[in-house]
């Protein structure tokens, strides 16, 4: 049986459609990231999970069971948000333990219970702090202890990385990770950061315009994405023509930027380009490559070694192959 289900949901605000027949499902464990512009619907059906908003159509099922209808004080989840929101006038430890019903823990079990959740999340010495004493980074885990807390069967993650500096997020994803890994917990975390979802997800959701796009996991998204749209946000992509196939249907031949190499002369299907720009990026170079024959841009990553070995410059005519083998085609267009 599945954890959670999403069945065909469809969610309009007044004439605007935000979510039109989403289905995916989550097995118990799990790392789903819901990934996709904005506006493309992420935190609507983030919030139709809580039940916090209801779909005009579909149903959300919990162990098979359909909560469609049901209020979020009986759905069993933790819940982050972007914004930490936590209480100014309370400590840490209190925040953690705010939503520790009085009547069903004594107050030296709530103490314990967040003492134990900010040890989880590494600010057992923080305990006393209030938020205003605490790093964007460092409050993120308070919240993150206190969705925990109440050990709930699922966790929902409303891009909880986005506001942190870029140094705090990398460090804060591989701690979610060990720690949803740790706990066990099913969790559904928005983004709309690619490099966010494919380096935390077991499987990722990605979605555009209300719709799902494609589900996988991070290397089948990232090496056969089903559309144009999913391999341009998952990475870059180059388009590089098109083909008939037998059935009389056109085929968009792509390839990534990883896989085109560059050489000094021409060689059996290369291409003449000339050199447009070089972006240095420290593990390796994006090149931009023109064709020579026609007007049309080309990005080739080179890594710095190789480069080092074989240096080309801006304006330089060099010579691009496509490594065969990893071209992309997309169909049915
Ligand atoms: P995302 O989280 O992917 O950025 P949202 O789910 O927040 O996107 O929003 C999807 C679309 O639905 C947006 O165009 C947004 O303006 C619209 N929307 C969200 N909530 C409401 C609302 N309560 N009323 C009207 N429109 C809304
Ligand atoms: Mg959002």
């Amino acid at each position: 049986m599945k954890h959670l289900a999403v069945e065909q949901i469809t969610k309009t605000f007044q004439d605007f459609t935000a979510l039109k027949d989403i289905s995916f499902s989550i097995e118990k464990g799990e790392f789903i990231c819901l990934l996709g512009p904005s506006g493309c619907g992420k935190t609507t059906l983030l919030r139709i999970l809580a039940g916090l908003e209801r779909p005009n159509k579909g149903s959300v099922l919990m162990n098979g069971r359909d909560m469609t209808h049901l209020p979020p004080a009986e759905r069993n989840f933790g819940i982050v948000f972007q914004s930490y929101a936590l209480f100014p006038n309370l400590t840490a430890a209190q925040n953690v333990a705010y939503g520790l019903n009085p009547k069903q823990f004594s107050k030296r079990e709530r103490k314990e219970k967040a003492l134990n959740n900010l040890t989880l999340v590494n600010l057992e010495n923080m305990a006393d702090r209030y938020p205003a004493q605490l790093s964007g980074g460092q409050q993120q885990r308070v919240a993150l202890a206190r969705a925990l807390a109440m050990n709930p069967e699922f966790l929902l993650l409303d891009e909880p990385l986005s506001a942190l500096d870029a140094q705090v997020r990398i460090q804060l994803r591989n701690e979610i990770k060990r720690l949803q890994k740790q706990v066990g917990i099913t969790t559904v975390m928005v983004t709309h950061d690619q490099e966010e979802a494919l380096s935390m997800a077991d499987r990722m959701i990605v979605m555009n315009n209300a719709k799902v796009e494609q589900a996988g996991t991070p290397q089948d998204i990232y090496d056969r994405p089903s559309s144009p749209f999913v391999a341009d946000f998952i990475g870059t992509i180059n388009f590089v023509g098109d083909q008939l196939i037998p059935n009389g249907a056109k085929e968009d031949i792509a390839v990534r930027p990883e896989h085109v190499t560059v050489h000094p002369l021409p060689a059996d299907s290369t291409l003449p380009t000339r050199v447009e720009s070089l972006e240095y990026r420290g593990s390796s170079y994006r090149v931009v490559l023109k064709q020579t024959t026609r007007d049309h841009v080309l990005y080739a990553d080179i890594d710095t070694d190789t480069f080092k070995k074989q240096p080309i410059t801006v304006g330089e005519v060099v010579y691009a192959e496509l490594q065969e083998d990893k071209v992309i085609f997309f169909h049915g267009r």
